[in-house]
């Protein structure tokens, strides 16, 4: 399949070539062509699937058909509409309008929260018909009348999963009242729950099921091991395991946002280059922050699941949980950060006996058990083979502990962002059964390096079940020249 098969234009076909893709990846060969043909699509594809390129390129296509090159802000009304659950998605989504529409006379526009609106407003004003949404701020936009959705042909729902978990249902609700009736609508999501389902069947007509990825589905060239340790020696661990590796491009999951910035400076004080990223820090810091990492000034990044979610970096070799995610699916989300691609990378999750009943869900959602390793000098107490607590999960996981007492915040604003974190439903607390300890005491060599030593523990997992979803054969620019791609891997 190319992209010329698709049937695209040959402004978007040059803009694709410009870009380096030399063939379209599974969901933008089936999206593609059922999006031209004007149907409502449900998307089950995750970040780093190609799925932006799946849904801009054919709207854009769409769009083109009309495109005006007149200056009158009334011949460039609001057409497409793409709503997203965080600024970083939205601008990415945004970048990638940019890039596939750069030989279409069309204007776009990104508007979230956190930053000046008048520029937005007077952009709007002016007329665009592309515009890529954070929901918040796009009804600050509504309520100040500078944006009109009479016009709208086609809606977007971009990680519809994590508006969900953030609480932005309300506002899609009411964005959704002020829409024509015809109109195209698209939704992606990671994962498809009940909930979700009951919103794609007020959103979406006659919907064409698109689903590249196994509903939580781990690829299967991550290798996942745990450390137990005490809570209070975690972040010794965490400085041990960095200093005693050569690890690089570290991502370490933290819960709150205040354990963020306070871990990285205590890796810096250590003399680990870190960094730390969440829905407190201002968009510069947020850019800076990404950028030190990605150049490799910062080896280690710190964030929390709200921020790092929809960031744009491909193939990270190491994911470290500091702490485990409230909610199961939200590891599957952490830890599709590497193991990209049917590239090699790690998960390593430090597990303090109060995160058992966590762990315990997490290889339950995962199928598969997470490998148990100790640290020696770091052995957890005796608490760890105690009762196992009770996890509580429920809607609005991963965002909840941002919002921990432990970071002292303010409550936040009913409604508007500009934080990407408000709004939080509150969890059913749910009983697990206690897992049976099983700490099997490693007889390491402590003074060989960390990663010698937990690289010779590596135990073989279970095959797991192939899923017929897989891609047929790898995308070789989304491989990146790998010298053996895996064409069996699950993305
Ligand atoms: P997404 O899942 O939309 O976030 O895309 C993940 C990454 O894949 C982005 O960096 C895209 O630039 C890249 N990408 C998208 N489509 C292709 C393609 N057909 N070939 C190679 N790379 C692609």
């Amino acid at each position: 399949m190319t992209f010329e098969e698709l049937g695209l234009l040959p402004e978007l076909l040059k803009a694709v070539t410009e870009a380096g893709y030399t063939e379209p990846t599974p969901i933008q060969a089936q999206a593609i062509p059922v999006v031209l043909a004007g149907k409502d699509v449900m998307g089950g594809a995750q970040t780093g699937t190609g799925k932006t390129a799946g849904f801009v390129l054919p709207l854009l296509q769409r769009l083109a058909r009309h495109a005006s090159t007149s200056p009158s802000p009334a011949r460039h009304p609001v057409r497409a509409l793409i709503l997203t659950p965080t600024r970083e998605l939205a601008m990415q989504v945004h970048e990638s309008v940019q890039t596939y529409g750069k030989h279409i006379p069309l204007r776009d526009l990104v508007v979230y929260g956190g930053v000046d609106i008048k520029p937005q407003t007077e952009a709007l004003r002016k007329g665009v018909e592309i515009v890529v949404a954070t929901p918040g701020r796009l009804l600050d936009h509504v309520q100040q009348k500078s944006v009109n959705f009479n016009s709208v042909e086609v809606l977007v729902l971009d990680e519809a999963d994590r508006m969900l978990d953030m609480g932005f249902i309300p506002d899609i609700k009411r964005i959704l009242a002020m829409l024509p009736k015809e109109r195209q609508s698209l939704l992606f999501s990671a994962t498809f729950s009940e909930e979700i389902k009951k919103l794609a069947d007020t959103m979406l007509k006659a919907p064409v099921l698109i689903e590249v990825a196994r509903r939580n589905a781990v690829t299967e060239t991550v290798t996942h091991r745990m450390h137990p340790v005490d809570a209070d020696n975690k972040r010794q661990l965490l400085a041990h395991i960095l200093k005693t590796s050569s690890l690089q491009q570290v991502l370490v999951f933290v819960g709150t946002k205040f354990g963020a910035s306070r871990l990285a400076h205590y890796l810096e004080k250590q003399g680990i280059e870190a960094t730390a990223i969440h829905g407190d820090k201002s968009q510069q810091q947020r850019t800076e922050a990404l950028e030190d990492f990605k150049s490799g000034k910062a080896r280690v990044l710190v964030a929390t699941d709200v921020a790092a979610r929809g960031l744009d970096i491909d193939d990270l070799p190491h994911v470290i949980n500091y702490e485990l995610p409230h909610v199961p699916e939200d590891y599957v989300h952490r830890i599709g950060r590497t193991g990209r691609a049917g590239k090699e990378g790690d998960a390593t999750s430090l597990v303090c006996a109060e995160e058992r009943g966590k762990l315990a869900e997490i290889e339950k959602l995962i199928k598969r058990p997470i490998e148990q390793v100790v640290v020696p000098g770091f052995e957890p107490g005796s608490s760890f083979s105690g009762p196992v607590e009770k996890a509580r999960r429920g809607r609005g996981g991963a965002d909840r502990p941002e919002k921990s007492a432990g970071s002292r915040e303010k409550p936040a604003a009913p409604r508007r962002e500009p934080r990407d974190d408000h709004k939080r439903e509150p969890r059913e607390p749910r009983r697990i059964e206690p897992a049976k300890p099983k700490l099997p005491k490693l007889d390491f060599d402590p003074s060989k390096p960390y990663e010698s030593r937990v690289s010779s523990q590596d135990t073989a997992l279970p095959e797991p079940k192939r899923s017929h979803h897989r891609p047929k054969r790898p995308v070789p620019a989304l491989l990146g020249g790998l010298p053996k791609p895996e064409p069996e891997t699950e993305k």
